[in-house]
């Protein structure tokens, strides 16, 4: 992986300059395998443990931070449904083959008139029966990694019942499209478009889930978020300390490295590090470690992984560019690319907000 990093460092900033799709890089991510990591052995993967993969995904993200959270989705997915089995499992099956052979999957649960479906708003996109297939209709926002996705799971109500459902959309369908409205200044590359559905008909078996809009289960699979703004992090960091050591201004002598001021900014960020670490890693080892009653009540846990470690990311860019400088703002520089990357992180879910009222609820129970 640490290859494939440092080649993906080497595209990140035409990836996110021109809002390209990683295309290169996610074809190099299938070709090396990653992409069936977390398939159950069974199904011809390596059922990678939840600690491994963030392992992985920080590295992805040190060399870039869309293709991290584009692929993270998709890993992240596929061991969620091994370790529930929540789908019948000859369609599960069906996807585990396809991804074998490289097929890519997300979830496309965001809409404009929901906003982040953590909140509960009820889909606008609508599924109705007729006879045997279902009918389905709307539009999903934030559909990351749609230039390269096979696989949909979109959520959409279901007409004439007070239900939603999750239901798998091959993109092959007639009456899928994808509008390319993704413009964002912070995680460019991830290609999150909108996912159109006009009379999209699947089978009665594609509805492979009912859900609760909103309802929090705890999901150790999220993880891989707080695992790429992690990443970032680290290469800000590791950007910010060679600079230090390098550049010597002529009004002192040595490199700015041996400057207090300077100095405590590295210690700073060095320690925010290893606090983010040892939290997103030391629950994903107890993710790993527990059966499922165990993990059910790891949700609040899970929720304050997410806000701290991305939290002390934002904090170690920001003083990664403090140590830099004006510098760090050259659109040449990819601490500015950092700088905005990071920040998405404070708006994938669960929000922070929402975290502090858990934890709140928790403390005030006890
Ligand atoms: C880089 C990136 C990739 C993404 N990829 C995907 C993806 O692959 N699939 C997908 O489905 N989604 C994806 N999303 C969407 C994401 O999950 C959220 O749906 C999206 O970011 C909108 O969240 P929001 O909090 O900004 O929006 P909103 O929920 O609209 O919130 C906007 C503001 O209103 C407040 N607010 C709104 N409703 C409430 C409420 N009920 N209670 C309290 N406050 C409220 C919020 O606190 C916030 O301040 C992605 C987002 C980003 C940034």
């Amino acid at each position: 992986m640490d290859h494939l990093a440092v080649k993906f460092r080497e595209r990140a900033n035409d990836i996110d300059e021109e809002g390209k799709f990683p295309f290169a890089n996610m074809k190099e991510l299938k070709e090396s395998g990653y992409t069936s990591l977390t398939l159950p052995k069974e199904y011809g993967g390596s059922g990678i443990s939840l600690y491994e993969l963030l392992r992985l995904q920080e590295k992805v993200a040190e060399g870039d931070g869309s293709t991290a959270l584009s692929i993270g989705w998709h890993m992240g997915i596929i061991k969620n449904l091994s370790e529930k089995r929540i789908w019948k499992e000859e369609i599960f099956h069906e996807v585990c083959e396809q991804v074998r052979q490289g097929a890519l999957i997300n979830s496309a649960a965001s809409e404009a008139q929901t906003g982040s479906p953590t909140r509960g708003g009820k889909p606008q996109t609508t599924a109705r029966k007729d006879g045997d297939v279902w009918i389905i209709n709307g539009r999903k926002i934030f559909t990351t990694l749609s230039p390269m996705l096979d696989y949909f799971i979109v959520s959409a109500s279901i007409e004439e019942q007070d239900e939603v459902g999750n239901f798998l959309i091959p993109r092959s369908t007639q009456g899928v499209s994808i509008e390319e409205t993704w413009d964002s200044v912070a995680m460019s590359g991830t290609g999150s478009h909108d996912l159109v559905l006009e009379n999209v008909r699947v089978e009665a078996e594609n509805l492979v889930e009912k859900i609760v809009p909103g309802k929090k289960g705890a999901n150790g699979w999220l993880l891989h978020i707080p695992a790429c703004y992690l990443g970032i992090a680290g290469a800000a960091q590791k950007y910010a300390v060679q600079f230090a050591k390098e550049y010597s201004p002529n009004s002192i002598q040595g490199s700015i490295s041996e400057i207090p001021s300077v100095r405590q900014k590295i210690g700073e960020m060095e320690l925010e590090l290893m606090k983010a670490r040892h939290f997103l890693y030391s629950v994903a080892k107890q993710w790993d470690a527990s059966n499922e009653e165990e993990r059910t009540q790891m949700a609040a846990v899970l929720s304050a992984v997410k806000l701290a470690v991305t939290n002390g990311s934002i904090k170690v860019v920001d003083l990664a560019m403090r140590v830099v400088g004006a510098r760090s703002l050259s659109r040449q520089n990819p601490l500015q690319r950092y700088y905005r990357d990071v920040r998405a992180g404070l708006h994938n879910p669960p929000m922070d907000d929402m975290t502090i009222e858990i934890l709140a609820k928790n403390a005030i129970s006890r």
